[in-house]
């Protein structure tokens, strides 16, 4: 049962913190747009107890911001993936990330770099491309790991799935 913690401000800010403001939730959002979608690589890549991990998926499900996609059928197992709702908060992580570029990086400069597909132009945290100048969405960017992505960045752990799927 999902506890209101701010249940005395009429706020949508507050609204959605009630969804997403939980900590370690962002991050399980963050690996899954990058394209980590399994329990387990959720589990090892973050380094978070299973029983969080469990109750933050459970959350963001029964809200609609992921659903469970069964990949396997015995012992049955699920992915999970966005929904249009939980799309809807790419600007949101997009301008965090922007955010914590400019105020809280790592020394080895950005560990993630948003790029537009069409022209290979960075996009900024407005979502605007620094290079045509377009509007770039979430069906129109790529990331990739920029200076100061280290082993361990959910970038590269998802390549690493890929590859050895
Ligand atoms: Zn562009």
């Amino acid at each position: 049962v999902l506890k209101r913690t701010y249940d005395n401000q009429v706020c949508s800010i507050a609204g959605a913190l009630e969804l997403i403001g939980e900590r370690w939730s962002l991050l399980i959002l963050r690996d899954v747009f990058l394209g980590i979608h399994r329990f387990d690589d959720l589990q090892r890549g973050l380094g978070i107890a299973r029983n969080v991990l469990r109750d933050r998926l459970n959350l963001l499900v029964d809200e609609g911001v992921l659903e469970r996609r069964a990949y396997q059928e015995r012992p049955q197992r699920f992915e999970y993936h966005l929904t249009a709702k939980g799309n809807d908060l790419w600007p949101v992580l997009h301008s965090i990330m922007a955010w914590g570029d400019k105020h809280a990086q790592p020394p080895g400069g950005a560990p993630t770099i948003v790029e537009h597909r069409d022209c290979g132009g960075r996009v900024d945290g407005r979502g605007v491309c620094e290079r045509c100048g377009d509007l770039a969405g979430l069906a129109d960017i790529k990331a990739r790991p920029g200076p100061g992505a280290v082993p361990g960045h959910p970038l590269l752990r998802a390549a690493g799935l890929r590859s050895s799927s």
